[in-house]
């Protein structure tokens, strides 16, 4: 149970004054549902202006603070602007710009003849200067609005700067003081203000110490929640498991294991033979050959008499796991269930009881497997498949299934660069697979400018009618835009108009069923090309696919173009990949598209990634999908994750159990960053 003195943090958002129905979608968009949230909705950055005594003085582009005196106001007709033409003290004449606003409340605020302080940025229309919807008009006051720093936020449709910051504010008002959870001598040392007011001084000025601190404390609490899985995994006794070989020996692989494969696998024993449930991690890169490694850590938890199961994030991922180990398998006598969320029934009920009964020794699925009406006879062994996927944790107190905890085997393709394996894995024991399969040819891969699209859909067609397969990759960047969604039906209806019914669409927000039957059609190879947003990213295996083209390349990040990559080159035949890239191109863009063409280490990219997107930027860029965290930046978590580990780590030593008064501090904070289940762990453990 979350500590009561938390509760402020958590009261929901519609408890702030102002947020009504109306609000409550924007809001949430931003991921703004709770008192806390605002409090932690930092700003991208602030603005700050300058007070300048007229025009003159000023440079267009820049935010000041300015005298002027209306002069005339000027309506445009039909949707144009209202304009108030209005002179500084030497004469220079500057445009009050309003759009679609009510011209009654802008000539209220200007009347003609009175002097009045203007706060905005100074623009140029044709010869005009002009501040458009200027953030602050005042009678009085020019130094106070000379020294205005602004946060600005970022936001959402149906929002504004103002009402945001009144929302934060009123948020901020009502958090409660907290012990301090941090090592005191880090603290002096690193001149941190304390959670509170950090909070606040991260809203009121670029404070690099306040945000410093408020990032800490997010990788402090994922430490911490890692260590302490790690520790009740630690305590638990598990099965030891000993196979001797004799359904591996019926294992009818048409290739030798890599010696990367044979390393893994030797150390997945070594471990299951412990009483100690193993935890670790195979990494991987795409194509790297991770499914053989684990079906052998499966086939030896059956050997031993025990059951194994395997969760894949999707139900696609599920079915093709299952397909792939029921034909690699099928000597071996393993009997291998199919169980996602859609099996419904009697056969639902034939795969539950086979579960329970032990006669179903392996069982594929989505999250479902771990459903409270799924009981195992003896279930010993979970392997996790694309865990980034899943917030770690909260799968591993899945995987606490059972009676003894069952051995677990985390796997990822995910090339993440170093210091991100240790945020998100914490103190794991990893297995990599640094070693491709022999006969790859590498892919080519080329930057096409957008303007040659007619030459890339003609090469398509010669593509398929030499009968191999391709992907067309349409960028979906954010889940639910709506926008990048038209544009992707919009390519998929003009491919099809192209080559017929061959060509297929897939994206998030299709319907399971639907979804699954593109893919299955695409599998088969009666679809030829497969149109389809980001949800390829992860695990589809069709060798004969050897095209992709990947449309404004410049969209995706690094990590994100290897992985969607990583889809093509999967057979012995020469495989293409071409990035489209729009006009306009950032430095970086630029720098992500040649990297591509040089390298297909994913480890190699995923540091350059790392140290594309980390540098040089004043508040860090918040992150999305690819970190466990919504505070801290990239640069923070290079800079002060190793910290937050061996502070955790010294705190584990001496109070393991949190109970002493910076463990009981630190409950708290594991409670602020929702990683409770360390605490669950805790009181369980
Ligand atoms: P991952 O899951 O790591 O991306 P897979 O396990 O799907 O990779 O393997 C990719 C492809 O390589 C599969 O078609 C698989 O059959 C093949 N493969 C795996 N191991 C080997 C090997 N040692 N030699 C040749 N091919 C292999
Ligand atoms: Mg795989």
């Amino acid at each position: 149970m979350r500590p009561d003195r938390l509760n402020p943090l958590f009261v929901a958002a519609d408890s702030l004054k102002g947020v009504g129905p109306g609000l409550a979608r924007p809001l949430e968009k931003l991921g703004l549902t709770r008192v806390k949230d605002f409090a932690y909705h930092l700003p991208d950055r602030f603005v700050e202006r300058r007070a300048v005594a007229n025009l003159d003085e000023a440079s267009v582009g820049e935010n000041i603070v300015v005298a002027l005196t209306p002069a005339e106001y000027r309506s445009s007709a039909g949707r144009g602007p209202f304009r108030v033409l209005a002179t500084d003290s030497i004469g220079n004449v500057c445009s009050i710009t309003y759009f679609g606003r009510n011209t009654a409340w802008a000539k209220k605020q200007l009347p003609l003849g009175e002097p009045r302080w203007i706060a905005g940025r100074l623009d140029q229309y044709g010869q005009m200067l002009q501040i458009v919807h200027p953030d602050h008009v005042a009678e009085a006051g020019a130094t106070a609005l000379g020294q205005l720093v602004e946060p600005v936020y970022p936001l959402s449709e149906g929002l504004t700067q103002g009402r945001l910051a009144g929302l934060v504010e009123q948020a901020l008002a009502g958090i409660p003081a907290l012990p301090e959870w941090i090592e005191p001598g880090l603290l002096d040392k690193l001149q941190w203000p304390a959670w509170r007011d950090a909070l606040a001084l991260a809203h009121k000025g670029p404070h690099a110490a306040a945000r410093d601190r408020l990032a800490y404390d997010e990788l402090l609490a994922n430490s911490l929640a890692l260590m302490l899985v790690r520790q009740s995994n630690r305590k638990q006794s598990g099965t030891p498991l000993q196979g001797d070989g004799s359904r591996r020996a019926r294992l009818n692989l048409p290739f030798p294991l890599t010696g990367a494969q044979q390393r893994a696998i030797a150390e997945i024993e070594g471990d299951l033979a412990q009483s100690s449930p193993m935890l670790r991690l195979l990494q991987g890169d795409v194509g790297s050959g991770k499914t053989v490694v684990a079906l052998s850590a499966m086939l030896i938890a059956v050997e031993a008499g025990a059951q194994a199961a395997l969760l894949a994030p999707t139900e696609i991922l599920a079915r093709q796991h299952h397909e792939t180990l029921t034909r690699l398998a099928a000597g071996t006598g393993v009997e291998i269930a199919l169980l996602t969320g859609r099996d419904k029934g009697r056969a639902r009920e034939a795969i539950l009881m086979g579960l329970l009964d032990g006669s179903i020794d392996m069982v594929v699925g989505t999250h479902a497997i771990f459903q409270d009406t799924v009981t195992y006879r003896n279930l010993a062994m979970v392997v996790i498949d694309e865990q980034h996927r899943f917030g770690v944790g909260q799968r591993l107190m899945l995987a606490q299934k059972g009676r003894r905890a069952p051995h677990c085997l985390a796997m990822t393709a995910t090339p993440i660069p170093r210091t991100l394996t240790l945020a998100q894995y914490g103190e794991m024991d990893v297995s990599k697979l640094d070693e491709m399969p022999p006969g790859r040819q590498p892919i080519d891969t080329r930057v096409v400018a957008v303007e040659r699209q007619a030459d890339v859909i003609a090469a398509i067609g010669r593509h398929l009618e030499s009968g191999q397969q391709a992907y067309w990759v349409c960028p979906m960047v954010r889940e639910q835009e709506n926008e990048d969604l038209a544009a992707a039906e919009a390519r998929h209806a003009e491919l099809q108009a192209r080559f017929g019914d061959a060509v297929v669409l897939v994206h998030g927000q299709l319907r399971p069923e639907l979804k699954d039957a593109a893919m299955e059609r695409f599998a088969r190879g009666e679809a030829r090309l497969l149109v389809a947003t980001t949800v390829i990213e992860v695990g589809v295996d069709v060798p004969n696919a050897t095209l992709m083209v990947i449309e404004q390349a410049e969209r995706f990040g690094l990590a994100q173009l290897h992985q969607l990559r990583g889809r093509v080159g999967r057979g012995s035949g020469k495989s293409t990949c071409l990035l489209l890239r729009g006009p306009m191109l950032s430095e970086t863009a630029r720098q992500r598209l040649a990297l591509m063409r040089e390298t297909q280490d994913g480890f190699r990219l995923a540091e350059e990634d790392l140290a594309l997107r980390g540098g040089g930027e004043l508040l860090g860029t918040r992150q999305s999908g690819d970190t466990p965290f919504r505070v801290a930046s990239l640069e923070q978590i290079q800079k002060l994750l190793p910290l937050a580990h061996d502070d955790a780590r010294l705190l584990m030593d001496r109070d393991g159990g949190l109970t002493g008064e910076r463990g009981a501090a630190a409950r708290l904070l594991l409670y602020l960053f929702e990683r409770d289940w360390g605490v669950q762990l805790l009181r369980g453990g």
